[in-house]
C-alpha cells in the first residue's frame, strides 16, 4: 500500500522551511534539513544536528525519497553504470550514469512506461503506467550522485531527461523537478547542463519556452517528413515535422539555447541520402545541432541498425550541406544500458 506520508524530496527549499515552521520549528531547522537531504541521507534519524523530537515529528509526516536501489550494473570499461530502482508501489524504473571527460551525466526516467508508442523504443511496449512524482525524479539524482561521489568527487554534473517516459507528458512535475535540481539550495545544477528530450509535443514545447528555464531542448525527429515519421512514431499524426521545427525555433528565440534534433538511423528506412538531404533543407538557416545514433536493436523489433558505411554517408551528407552534426557515442551496450532495456531484461528474468 502507498505510504500516506509525503515525500520531502519533492518539495522546494522554501516549502520545506514553511512546513517546519508550521510544525513549530524555527526557519534554520528547515535549512538544516535541506542540507542533509541532498547528501543522500535516507532517514531523518541520521539528521544528527536536529533535536530528537523534531526528527520524530518529521518521520511521522514525511518520507525521504521512495526509490530503492534494486540492482546496479557497471559496464566492462566502467564508463556506464545502470541503476535499477524499485518504487514504493513496486513499479520499477531505471537510470544510467555515463562518465564523460567533461563530467558525469545522469540519464533519468520521468514516467513508468510511456504512451507515445514509438515503434523502436523498449520503454513504450507496455504503455504508460503512471507519471513519476517530483520526489521520485529527485531521488534518482540524489541516489546516483551519492553513489558516484564515493569514487569521484565531481558527482553528477549533467542531467538528461532521456530515460523512460515522455517528459512533456508529465509537464508540471517535470517543471518543478527542473527548478528544484537547479535551485542553489537544491542540487544547484545549472540549466545549461540539463537536456530535456521530447518526441515533439508542440504545445508543451512552446509552453516550456516561456518558463524561463534555459535548458537544452532535444527533439526526437528521426525522420525528415511526416509520411516517414508516421511509420515509426504515432505522435507524428498529431504534430507535423514543420510544426515541430517551428516550435524548436520559438524555443531558441525565447531561451537563446540551441536545440538538438535526435536522429536514430534505421537500416534502409530513414538512413537514405535523400533523407539526409531533406532534413538539411528543412533546418537550413536554423542554428541547431543534429545528433545521429544508429538504432539500438531491441527484442521483437523489426528494424536493423544502419551499416557503418550508411551511417558515414548520412553524416557526411549533412555536413556537406552545412548542418552541425555529431555522431553520438553508444555507451553501456554490454549492460543493456540503452533505452529501457535493463528494466525489460530484469522483468523477463522474473517471468522465467
Ligand atoms: N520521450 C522522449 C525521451 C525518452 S527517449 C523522447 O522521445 O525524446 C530518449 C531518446 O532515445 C529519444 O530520442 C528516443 O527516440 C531514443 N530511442 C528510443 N529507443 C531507441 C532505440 N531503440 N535506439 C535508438 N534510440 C532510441
Amino acid at each position: 500500500m502507498k505510504d500516506a506520508r509525503e515525500d520531502i524530496l519533492g518539495l522546494m527549499p522554501h516549502e520545506i522551511v514553511k512546513r517546519l515552521q508550521e510544525m513549530g520549528e524555527q526557519a534554520f531547522r528547515g535549512k538544516q534539513v535541506i542540507n542533509w537531504l541532498y547528501k543522500g541521507v535516507i532517514s531523518f534519524e541520521d539528521m544528527t544536528n536536529l533535536p530528537k523530537a523534531t526528527r520524530k515529528k518529521l518521520e511521522d509526516k514525511y518520507i525521504i525519497g521512495s526509490v530503492k536501489l534494486l540492482e546496479k550494473r557497471i559496464s566492462k570499461n566502467g564508463d556506464t553504470i545502470k541503476y535499477l530502482c524499485l518504487l514504493a508501489d513496486h513499479n520499477i524504473i531505471e537510470c544510467v550514469v555515463m562518465k564523460y571527460n567533461y563530467g558525469n551525466t545522469l540519464c533519468l526516467s520521468t514516467q513508468v512506461g510511456c504512451r507515445m508508442g514509438c515503434s523502436f523504443c523498449a520503454s513504450t511496449k507496455q504503455g504508460l503506467v503512471r507519471d513519476l512524482e517530483v520526489g521520485e525524479m529527485m531521488a534518482q539524482v540524489v541516489m546516483a550522485n551519492t553513489h558516484i561521489k564515493q569514487t569521484d568527487e565531481r558527482g553528477i554534473r549533467n542531467i538528461v531527461l532521456m530515460g523512460s517516459g515522455e517528459p512533456l507528458d508529465n509537464y508540471s512535475n517535470v517543471i518543478k523537478f527542473l527548478r528544484l535540481v537547479n535551485h542553489p539550495e537544491g542540487l544547484n545544477i545549472s540549466y545549461r547542463n540539463i537536456t530535456l528530450s521530447t518526441c515533439g509535443l508542440v504545445p508543451k514545447m512552446k509552453k516550456l519556452a516561456q518558463e524561463n528555464i534555459p535548458i537544452t531542448l532535444s527533439i526526437s525527429l528521426h525522420a525528415p517528413n511526416d509520411e516517414l515519421r508516421k511509420k515509426i512514431m504515432p505522435v507524428a499524426s498529431a504534430y507535423s515535422v514543420d510544426e515541430i521545427i517551428e516550435a524548436g525555433k520559438y524555443f531558441f528565440e525565447k531561451t537563446g539555447r540551441r536545440v538538438t534534433f535526435e536522429y536514430s538511423l534505421i537500416d534502409r528506412l530513414n538512413d537514405n541520402v535523400y533523407d539526409a538531404k531533406e532534413l538539411a533543407s528543412k533546418i537550413k538557416g536554423f542554428p541547431c545541432h543534429v545528433n545521429v545514433i544508429p538504432i539500438n536493436e531491441i527484442e521483437d523489433m523489426p528494424y536493423k541498425r544502419s551499416s557503418e558505411s550508411r551511417i558515414k554517408v548520412f553524416v557526411q551528407t549533412l555536413k556537406t550541406l552545412g548542418v552541425q552534426v555529431t555522431r553520438r557515442r553508444e555507451l553501456g551496450q554490454d549492460i543493456e544500458g540503452a533505452c529501457g532495456q535493463l528494466k525489460r531484461s530484469y522483468l523477463d528474468s522474473l517471468d522465467k
